[in-house]
């Protein structure tokens, strides 16, 4: 943006139009051509079609905006806005601003976000470094007390604490993120966490709802709440079953293959020495 010098934010020329209410005086409508002469002196490039001209917001009727297409190569959409303005008791005019700013279909970048609102959970990887934020409300001193007995009870064992300890805010925090998260309770679960072999409870005040998942075919290494379950959990026992369900041995008879079997000899009768003896014999 070149040639701003804080008469209208962007935001306000832009706009506008669509706000225009008030009329734009006579003598402020008709010096379109003093505005184009004003935006072709800038030598930035040609000056396009008067898009329009509306009255400055607030200016009581002295200052009206005249706008132009921007030829510019790079600047598609981009407008020239001109700000002209006369005294109320005279028809002198004057050029008071020369801006280049986008139109409603101007290509612009997005707006900017800070560089540590672009980190996401999940972004940092191992050697990544990522301070703070100043004033960290999840972060308490370590010689307060934290509220939380385990962490007293660890940082006299040693005989000093940590630098910075989880807040009574951090822990909040983190367990209701956890809560919330995969992990939390599965209405689902027919077994769950907090009877399992596999659950180890956290230290600490978050030991009565959070432990870690020690079953490598789970959730191993994972935060997960007493209520939540998976079917590794430890008491698991599969039902016996029938090697071939009893609902697949369905009779079918329409797939009954009819198969034609060959005749079987009759029985023969072995002629007694009674019947030989009364036969006539042979070839007479
Ligand atoms: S094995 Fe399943 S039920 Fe057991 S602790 Fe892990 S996730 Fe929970």
């Amino acid at each position: 943006m070149r040639h701003n010098r804080g008469v209208s934010s962007t935001e306000t020329i832009a706009k506008a139009p669509v706000a225009e209410q008030s009329p734009v005086r006579a003598v402020l409508a008709e010096a379109e051509g003093l505005a184009r002469a004003a935006a072709d002196e800038l030598g930035e490039g040609e000056v396009g079609a008067h898009l329009g001209v509306h009255a400055e917001p607030d200016s009581a009727g002295v200052a009206a905006t005249h706008r132009f297409a921007a030829e510019l190569r790079g600047y598609r959409g981009w407008e020239w806005a001109v700000v002209v303005a006369a005294a109320p008791d005279t028809d002198r005019v004057t050029v008071s601003e020369t801006v280049l700013l986008p139109g409603p279909d101007a290509l612009i970048s997005p707006s900017w976000v800070p560089w540590e609102e672009r980190v996401r959970a999940g972004d940092l990887g191992a050697g990544d470094l990522l301070p703070p934020p100043e004033n960290d409300p999840r972060l308490a001193p370590g010689y307060l007390a934290s509220d939380d007995p385990a962490i007293e009870e660890a940082a006299l064992d040693i005989g000093l604490g940590r630098r910075q300890v989880l807040s009574r805010e951090g822990r909040l925090d983190a367990a209701q993120r956890w809560y919330d998260g995969e992990y939390g309770p599965a209405a689902a679960a027919t077994l769950h966490c907090g009877t399992c072999g596999y659950y180890l409870p956290l230290a600490g005040a978050l030991r009565a709802a959070f432990g870690v998942c020690g079953n490598e075919m789970s959730a191993d290494g994972q935060v997960v709440h007493t209520e939540y379950g998976c079917g590794a959990h430890s008491d698991t026992v599969m039902a016996e079953v029938a090697a071939t369900p009893v609902s697949e041995m369905a009779y079918d008879d329409t797939q009954l293959e009819l198969v034609q079997l060959p005749a079987q000899p009759t029985e023969v009768t072995p002629p007694s020495p009674e019947n030989l003896a009364a036969e006539p014999p042979q070839g007479e």
